[in-house]
């Protein structure tokens, strides 16, 4: 049996009871996507103290973003989105457009397994995604190491000691990345020191490109203009791969 049902897996709950549950980080992220954008828009992210905006152009021209602020856990608002404008529409272009662009947002207080679990498998049953290693999204790996899991889930399922491969493949790098992710985060969004806020962006992309070994997805820095009559002007890095084209 596969346990792929998620952070709040009750596989896990049920056959790993000694292992710790998901806890709240204390971050609440917005997802939107706009319909078709017009403008150039490079996949980049900006900064304030304990706040970022990320955008990332999709293949078909609209915009995917994302906005995260650290917060106490709160029951959803009635406009998600009023949530997001207020908090973001006073940030450099095109950040309160794209707000503007965009119908319905995605609201989640993030939550991730902080304590790693000595293993993904008991006796037949295997946890994958979330369930064996939900992460916080600061990589945007969540997704992507769930599939890797199932990738190797799928050519290791009929060995005789198909489990224990795949529980050797893929604890390791999956704990890996949500570490990696874990302390991005920690010292990106969540940082609430105006210094370091400044600074961190060289950092994080290095961070992230060593788990990952990505040498490609390395960001170089650059300041954000800031929107005319605006208190914020945030750091932003940029991810060069992307500029020439839509990501
Ligand atoms: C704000 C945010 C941004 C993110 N950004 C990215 C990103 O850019 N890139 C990326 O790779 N990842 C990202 N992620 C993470 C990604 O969403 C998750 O890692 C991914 O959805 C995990 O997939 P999963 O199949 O393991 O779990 P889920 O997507 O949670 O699916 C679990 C499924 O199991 C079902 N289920 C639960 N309990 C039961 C039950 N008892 N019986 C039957 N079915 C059940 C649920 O209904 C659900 O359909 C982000 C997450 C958040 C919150």
């Amino acid at each position: 049996m596969v346990g792929a049902d998620g952070i709040r897996s009750t596989v896990r709950r049920l056959l790993w009871p000694d292992a710790a549950g998901p806890v709240r980080i204390g971050v609440t992220a917005w997802r939107g996507v706009t319909p078709a954008w017009d403008e150039d828009i490079i996949v980049a992210i900006s900064w304030d103290r304990g706040a970022e905006f990320g955008m990332v152009p999709l293949a078909d021209g609209r915009v995917y973003w994302f906005a995260a602020v650290n917060t106490e856990p709160a029951d959803s608002a009635v406009d998600e989105l009023a949530q997001v404008r207020a908090r973001f529409g006073s940030w450099h272009d095109p950040i309160p457009a794209l707000i503007s662009a965009t119908d319905t947002v995605l609201r989640d207080d993030l939550a991730c397994l902080d304590e790693p679990l000595t293993t993904y498998v008991k006796g037949r049953v295997a946890l994958l995604g979330d369930a064996a290693h939900a992460m916080t999204p600061n990589l945007g790996q969540g997704a992507n190491q769930a599939l890797e899991d199932a990738v190797v889930l799928a050519a290791v399922a009929d060995r005789p000691d198909g489990l224990a491969a795949y529980d050797r493949q893929r604890r390791p790098r999956s704990q890996r990345v949500a570490k990696a992710s874990r302390t991005i985060g920690r010292f990106g969004q969540q940082l609430d020191n105006p210094i370091a806020v400044a600074s961190h962006g060289d950092v994080l992309a290095g961070i992230g490109s060593s788990v990952l070994r990505s040498p490609s997805r390395v960001a170089t820095s650059a300041a954000a203009s800031p929107r005319p009559g605006s208190r914020h002007a945030p750091t932003a890095t940029r991810w060069p791969q992307c500029e020439s084209g839509r990501c």
